[in-house]
């Protein structure tokens, strides 16, 4: 299921691996993140790619333009299908993170990877952007940010589950929104929150209109993460149709 991507939240390459063995050929493609592309960098990267997955790279690049642009052509020779920049970044850095992402690829001869950027953290609340020197609502602030991030050539966002569908309402139909936060209902009714404070199962955030959905811990901790995988990418898919 193409909509459905991997979060491989794993201090090693091994444990990746072992992930990306059972469940490779059920879903769309991984999200290499922080923790495991600080402890293994490319050679994290490389072997997904060279098996022909799909990568996320979620390093979330918040810098000078000329410091993003450099890790954007780093990210395209790693051959990156997709990959993260913060939208406080400003309107420069995100065009420059647009145009390096063409340059090298065109240079390459490969597909542009697709660039999605974050808007307000989810582990901030109204008062901690206000403390920050933001005066407008937190909702207000992700849709300004969103809409910068498209008129700047971006090509989504990520967003949380409870702002779907007002994105999608603010920013329209041709633009990506990235959504984790995902969790499965169990059948005693109960839905496990990790430390996710708003979630939404899969069907439900892609019947809101998310483009991708991001799923961690409820296929990477399950006790079978390969059927895991396949009820959620099968959930999807149902709602799809
Ligand atoms: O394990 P879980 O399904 O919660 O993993 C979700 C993934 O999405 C993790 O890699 C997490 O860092 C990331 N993420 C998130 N919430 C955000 C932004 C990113 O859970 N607001």
């Amino acid at each position: 299921m193409d909509r459905l991507l991997v979060a491989l939240d794993v201090p090693s390459s091994t444990q990746a691996l072992a992930l990306v063995g059972a469940v490779g050929d059920v879903v769309g493609g991984f999200k290499i993140g922080k923790q495991l592309f600080t402890a293994e960098g490319p050679a994290a990267v490389e072997p997904l790619v060279a098996a022909g997955h799909r990568v996320f790279l979620d390093l979330k690049f918040h810098d000078i333009p000329t410091t993003v642009t450099g890790a954007v052509r780093s990210a395209v020779g790693l051959g990156t299908w997709m990959l993260t920049v913060h939208a406080s970044g400003g309107r420069e850095m995100m065009r420059a993170a647009r145009a390096a992402a063409e340059a090298e690829a065109a240079e390459r001869g490969r597909p542009r990877p697709l660039i999605v950027a974050a808007t307000v953290l989810t582990s901030l609340d109204e008062r901690r952007l206000q403390e920050m020197g933001v005066a407008q609502p937190l909702t207000k602030q992700v849709e300004t940010l969103a809409l910068l991030a498209r008129e700047s050539g971006m090509d989504g966002v990520v967003a949380s589950p409870q702002e779907i569908t007002r994105l999608r309402t603010v920013c329209g139909t041709d633009f990506l929104i990235v959504t984790p936060g995902i969790r499965r209902q169990q059948s005693s009714g109960a839905i496990p929150l990790d430390d996710q404070a708003r979630t939404l199962s899969a069907a439900g955030a892609i019947a809101a209109g998310a483009s991708y959905i991001v799923v961690g811990r409820p296929i990477t901790a399950a006790v079978d993460p390969r059927a895991a995988a396949r009820a959620i990418a099968e959930e999807v898919t149902s709602t799809l149709r």
